[in-house]
């Protein structure tokens, strides 16, 4: 049981405004996830969540060799009170029901109040089952948070309707998952928190990992890209999809996208599919082409800054979200202004 997870602040230092009444202590833990012996971006934008609450610790769970690989970038993120480890082959390839069992027994031995990590795919896989284990409800894909620490804001209906939760689990540890598009990344840079190791604990769990095939590309991360080029059933077949767009993303220096529709057709990989059910991305430059702009679509990229989108409809969907559109043929647009780039950059 989760101990004195509210703790009414002393009375001598602070008034006694019903604000202050309800302001707790929050202790949270930061699940940081790495990848080849390198931090997942995405767990910084979890740790900027975090810290609206105050004093945060992070946790690097993985093989001996991952864990003391990612521990000095962990420990220079700024603003995190400890590092805390736990290393064993069991943890290796970050296996969800291995690892959940641990965090759900180390997170009530620490008093922590409120585990946060990214809602990447390992934390959709990790925290239902934490959640599981504590019999508390996972608060997920988080877009803010209040200092109450009860109150969050998440979008529903892919995004066409934000809803606010106040969690009733009370004196019951919140699991929290972080949309990372929603929360800036805690720079890594001039932290030193001290680090803790954690015993790891046994899993009697059948589950092995066996191998993984991933997907490599010389182009920048999809989901953390500063620009991305999406492609759409318009592109109309594999080819057109690769000679069209990749001369445009060349010259922007992007990564490229995919509505489903291009995926379902074959024309992209499905690890470049953006939206409810693909990527949620947020890059400085999203250029749409041949995409119509379904809500489904919609959700996985209207948050970005520019988007320019390129159609033959004037009526597409799309243009309801650009802030630059062209009614074009994007067989003769794309490749005349993936030059015009080029050119500029000569
Ligand atoms: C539960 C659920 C989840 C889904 N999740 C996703 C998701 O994650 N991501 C996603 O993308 N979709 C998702 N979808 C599918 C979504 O509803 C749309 O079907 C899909 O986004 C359409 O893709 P599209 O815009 O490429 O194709 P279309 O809707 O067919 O649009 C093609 C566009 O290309 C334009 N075009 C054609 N030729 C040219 C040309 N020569 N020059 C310029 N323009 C041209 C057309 O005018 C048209 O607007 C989901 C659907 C469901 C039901």
């Amino acid at each position: 049981m989760l101990r004195a997870a509210v703790r009414p602040l002393r009375a001598s230092a602070f008034s006694s405004s019903s604000k202050v009444q309800q302001w707790r202590l929050a202790s949270s833990l930061v699940f940081l996830e790495h990848k080849g012996g390198k931090l997942n971006d995405s767990s910084l934008s979890a740790v900027t969540a975090a810290k609206t609450l105050g004093d945060t610790a992070g946790i690097v769970i993985g093989s001996k060799a991952d864990v003391d690989g990612v521990v000095g970038e962990a420990k220079k993120i700024e603003g995190l009170s400890k590092i805390y480890t736990a290393s064993s082959d069991l943890y290796a390839h970050t296996i969800a029901e291995a690892v959940a069992p641990l965090l759900a027994d180390f997170l009530p031995s620490k008093s922590i109040t409120h585990l946060f990590g990214a809602h990447t795919a390992v934390g959709k896989n990790v925290f239902p089952r934490v959640g599981g284990i504590l019999d508390t409800s996972v608060i997920a894909d988080i877009i803010a948070l209040e200092s109450s620490g009860d109150i969050f804001t998440r979008p529903i209906y892919a995004g066409n309707a934000i809803l606010k939760v106040k969690s009733s689990d009370k004196d019951k540890i919140k699991i929290v998952t972080v949309r990372t598009t929603a929360f800036d990344k805690t720079p890594i840079g001039s932290g030193d928190a001290p680090v803790e190791e954690v015993a790891e604990i046994s899993s009697d769990s059948p589950t092995k990992y066996v191998s993984e095939e991933l997907t490599v590309s010389s182009r920048p991360d999809l989901s953390s890209a500063s620009r991305v080029v999406s492609g759409g059933r318009g592109l109309k077949s594999l080819e057109n999809f690769n000679t069209v767009l990749d001369p445009l993303a060349d010259a922007l220096g992007a990564a490229v996208g995919a509505s489903r529709a291009a995926v379902d057709s074959g024309y992209a990989d499905n690890s470049l599919q953006v939206g409810q059910t693909g990527k949620v991305v947020a890059p400085e430059l999203y250029v749409a082409v041949g995409i119509s702009g379904a809500i489904q679509h919609l959700a996985g990229m209207k948050e970005s800054k520019m988007i320019v989108a390129i159609n033959k409809d004037a009526d597409a969907p799309i243009f309801q979200v650009a802030d630059v559109g062209l009614v074009a043929d994007l067989f003769e647009a794309v490749p005349e202004l993936a030059n015009k780039v080029q050119a500029a950059k000569a």
